[in-house]
């Protein structure tokens, strides 16, 4: 038996313990060796197993009492010895096994999705962010608004990007670099934060308040002026009834052009937020033009199309 099949291929095990191979057959009975050895052979949880316990050919000689004291010495300098032992994880598992597991694509999505917290992070930073707790059911409604209930993608990528928190404001970014500016580039202000640089910014403000005048003239219920309301679709409707209505759609064009200004002093105008609009219909037309949803996307936008609250009459 080699040395690597005792203490397997890592060629560095090979260079730090050469003396182990001079003697091998003094340490390890070859008839009774597994073909690969595992680390439980030769350690109990926390601490090596006493030469007795271990099937060696002369487990009470010196030599052999000297060579697991080097190899015991070599592991403790990689790990913690109860680490060789601990029990495999599901990932482990799957790699370990001989052939390849079925639906072994849906086992490993299984595997990352387990791996990945119930709460992201971003849920915290956001109540903290607005002083405002969210139950699961809002949050659950609000991750869905983010990311199923819109045809228009680029349009509902700008809106998950946000939820999510994907946008870096330079108050993050000066964490990484003390040499970078934490103020905002738009307004000055110290410390600009995500939500400073998305809703409380003063050269923003009034691009929020002429949409939100714009959604209270053709909405039955807008929603109300706030940050959850306007820039994460926190609603007190139901699912159905705000991913069918019209709000959904402007409060996302709206937050689409947001970004096409990012780094620049200059706020996005409403005619912007017209014209994506006007662009998310357009998709919209298409997707429901040989459809038989066509009537149902027309009540999307009934009250857009409605003469009285046309964009013009609106501006
Ligand atoms: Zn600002």
């Amino acid at each position: 038996m080699t040395e690597e099949k005792i203490l397997g291929q890592n060629s560095q095990t090979r260079k730090i313990l050469p003396f182990i191979s001079l003697s091998k057959s003094a340490i390890w009975s070859d008839a009774a060796v597994p073909q690969n050895p595992l680390p439980g052979l030769y350690i109990d949880g926390n601490r090596p197993k006493a030469p007795n316990d271990i099937p060696l050919t002369h487990p009470d000689s010196f030599l052999t009492t000297f060579h697991m004291h080097c190899l015991m010495t070599y592991l403790r300098s990689l790990a913690p010895l109860d680490k060789y032992t601990r029990p495999l994880t599901t990932f482990e598992q799957v790699i370990n096994h001989k052939t390849l597991p079925q639906h072994g694509i849906s086992t490993l999505y299984g595997v990352l999705q387990n791996l990945s917290p119930s709460t992201p992070s971003y849920v915290v930073k956001w109540e903290t962010d607005l002083h405002q707790t969210f139950t699961e059911e809002e949050w659950t409604q609000m991750f869905t608004f983010a990311t199923q209930c819109f045809t228009a993608t680029r349009a509902q990528e700008t809106a998950y990007k946000l939820l999510s928190r994907w946008y870096r404001a330079p108050s993050t970014i000066a964490t990484y670099s003390a040499a970078t500016d934490a103020s905002c580039w738009r307004c000055g202000a110290q410390r600009a934060d995500l939500l400073h640089v998305w809703w409380s910014c003063p050269v923003l403000q009034p691009f929020w308040t002429l949409v939100h005048d714009a959604i209270s003239k053709i909405s039955d219920s807008p929603p109300s002026y706030t940050p959850a309301a306007m820039l994460l679709h926190h609603t007190p409707f139901s699912l159905d009834t705000y991913r069918n209505s019209l709000d959904i759609r402007l409060l996302n064009a709206a937050k689409a052009v947001v970004p096409r200004h990012w780094k620049s002093p200059i706020a996005p105008t409403f005619r912007e937020w017209l014209d994506e609009l006007q662009h998310i219909r357009d998709i919209e037309d298409l997707l429901h033009q040989s459809s038989s949803t066509t009537a149902k996307h027309m009540r999307h936008w009934f009250y857009w199309s409605k003469p009285a609250c046309s964009p013009l009459t609106i501006q």
